[in-house]
């Protein structure tokens, strides 16, 4: 059972400037929280609180029902399964970009993965870059794609938790589709919370929440959100 809560959050970088100003949600077990608002509205602040990169000045923040300040760094990552929002590829194939971090993992596995984040067809791809044979070239890949290879190589490593910070680049409508489909299939079941850019790929998350200035705006599902006008 993996369950996130923050409690009564406050944070600030620095003292004159408050942050986050008494956040509190929960990230049920299976189920899918996203966090939207504009740029600077604190969303990349609150992973970076719950890996433990800063501490809240007050409130509390809890894995299964443990404060997390009394846990390593180290056992958080392990729980804890960070997408992050640009991914640098290794300069081998996708399926070796994948397997980065559980080279233990069977073909199948990596497959299961792959299929699940919908990046199995260029598993073999060489990505652009690559220093290919004279006469061959990688494969460029859409940030969107990046993205889904960055998807594949979390799911993977299997975390209970997954953190998935969505790519800010401009996405064509096509590409944004193709991402709200595998942020669908990965985070069925999972624990998942989404840092979002855009609304339209997190419709289907059990809550969204709105934050402004600090606090939290709003928050309920898509259509409740959108009934409110
Ligand atoms: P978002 O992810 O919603 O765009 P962030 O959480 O990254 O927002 O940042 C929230 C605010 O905190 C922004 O105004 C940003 O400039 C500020 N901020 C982020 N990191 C630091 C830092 N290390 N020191 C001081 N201020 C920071
Ligand atoms: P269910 O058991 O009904 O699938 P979930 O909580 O896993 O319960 O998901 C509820 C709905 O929200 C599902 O249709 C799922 O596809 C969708 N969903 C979950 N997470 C996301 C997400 N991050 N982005 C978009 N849709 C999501």
């Amino acid at each position: 059972e993996a369950v996130v809560r923050f409690e009564d959050v406050h944070f600030a970088y620095v003292p004159e400037r408050p942050i986050l100003r008494g956040i509190s949600f929960t990230v049920p077990a299976g189920r899918t929280v996203a966090i939207v608002g504009p740029s600077g509205a604190g969303k990349s602040t609150l992973s970076r609180l719950l890996f433990r990169f800063y501490e809240p000045q007050a409130g509390r923040i809890t894995v299964d029902g443990q404060d997390i300040a009394g846990v390593q760094q180290e056992s958080l990552r392990a729980a804890i399964g960070m997408v992050p929002q640009d991914t640098v590829l290794f300069n081998d194939t996708i399926g070796y970009n994948i397997r980065y971090g559980r080279w233990e993992a069977s073909e199948a596995e990596l497959r299961e993965a792959a299929t699940l984040a919908q990046i199995d067809r260029f598993i073999a791809a060489l990505p652009e870059g690559y220093d290919t044979p004279v006469g061959e070239r990688g494969l460029k890949l859409s940030g969107g794609e990046k993205q889904r290879v960055a998807i594949a190589r979390t799911i993977l490593k299997g975390p209970p938790i997954l953190v998935l910070d969505e790519a800010t680049s401009a996405l064509d409508s096509f590409t944004e589709r193709e991402i709200q489909d595998a942020l669908d299939r990965v985070s069925r079941g999972r624990t998942t919370l989404v840092i979002a850019h855009r609304l339209s790929t997190v419709v289907g998350a059990d809550e969204i929440i709105v934050l402004d200035q600090g606090r939290i705006a709003e928050r309920g599902t898509h259509l409740a959100l959108l009934a409110q006008g």
